[in-house]
């Protein structure tokens, strides 16, 4: 097989980056990891952070030392389907907002900034795509970096935007700059939105074909790997550990040993279990890879 396996997860920097790169060093001795996601700032507010520069080179140079790749995720309160209509102040507040991440982003060395793909209050989903575009369009306009910003597929509530691979590409092509704009691929969303029927056994080689034909896979950086607790379809939100929800081991390992998820940083956002964190998925996740070796390697 070829190609790397990078896995990890969602680390807390508690404030620190430095602290959170430390953590990582540690985590990829032990657990074999080598990427993982973390909060640029405070996940519940807009609010930007501006004393990080000491703090994100130090990280950065850390984890460039040990080849460790990271990405960040955006406060959650951020959405990139905020209006200029009525409100520029508030529209204003949610660019600002992103563009101090991917700041942030480059100056930790981070490939990109996950965000969701946006939520809406109204049912006019046109007007949505709308908003998103030109908010899209604003940030990109006075970036200049080289961290992307990778939209994030979503469950389905909140006005039920961004759970298809279809809204995702097509929204990348109609912004004034796509090069800057790839993609996270949450499984568990995937799952509970309906776009992956992973109860099925031919599910997953249809959403890899879906996303062949879209040309969805290419603009891919990262997948958040979660299991759900709901059902397919379900549209609810609720992430569990690998292999211990909802969604078919079976039809997990097809995904993530595809040739279209090569490459990929898997970060998982599942509950935490003790010390070591991940230590099972981590396992499972290997397992699954060292079986795909071992069945190529003999065709
Ligand atoms: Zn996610």
């Amino acid at each position: 097989m070829k190609g790397t396996l990078r896995y990890g997860c969602h680390l807390r920097s508690h404030g620190s980056f430095t602290q959170m790169g430390n953590k990582a060093i540690r985590l990829a001795e032990l657990e074999g990891c080598s990427c993982f996601q973390f909060f640029a700032k405070n996940p519940r507010s807009l609010q930007l952070k501006l004393d990080y520069e000491q703090d994100a080179h130090e990280c950065r140079s850390l984890l460039e030392t040990a080849s460790i790749k990271t990405i960040i995720h955006s406060a959650y309160v951020l959405n990139i389907a905020t209006s200029m209509q009525p409100d520029s102040t508030l529209f204003t507040a949610h660019a600002m907002s992103l563009l101090n991440d991917l700041v942030i982003a480059d100056a930790c060395g981070a490939v990109g900034v996950v965000v969701h793909f946006g939520v809406i209050k109204h049912s006019d989903k046109l007007q949505g795509y709308r908003d998103i575009i030109t908010m899209l369009n604003v940030v990109t306009d006075s970036w200049h970096g080289n961290a992307l910003i990778l939209l994030e597929n979503q469950a389905g509530l909140h006005g039920g935007l961004g759970v298809t691979l279809d809204e995702c590409v097509q929204i990348r092509k109609l912004c004034h700059k796509p090069d800057q704009i790839g993609f996270c691929l949450d499984t568990c969303h995937a799952y509970v939105s309906g776009m992956w029927n992973a109860d099925h056994t031919e599910g997953t080689s249809q959403l890899l074909e879906h996303g062949r034909n879209m040309d969805y896979w290419p603009y891919v950086s990262a997948v958040h790997v979660n299991d759900a607790q709901e059902a397919y379809g379900s549209k609810r939100d609720r992430h569990a550990g690998i292999g211990q929800g909802r969604i078919s081991p079976t039809a997990m390992e097809q995904l993530l040993t595809s040739a279209e998820l090569r490459d990929k940083l898997l970060i998982l956002e599942t509950p935490e279990s003790g010390e070591r964190l991940h230590s099972k998925e981590w396992q499972l996740i290997r397992a699954w890879y060292a079986l795909d070796h071992h069945t190529s390697h003999h065709k």
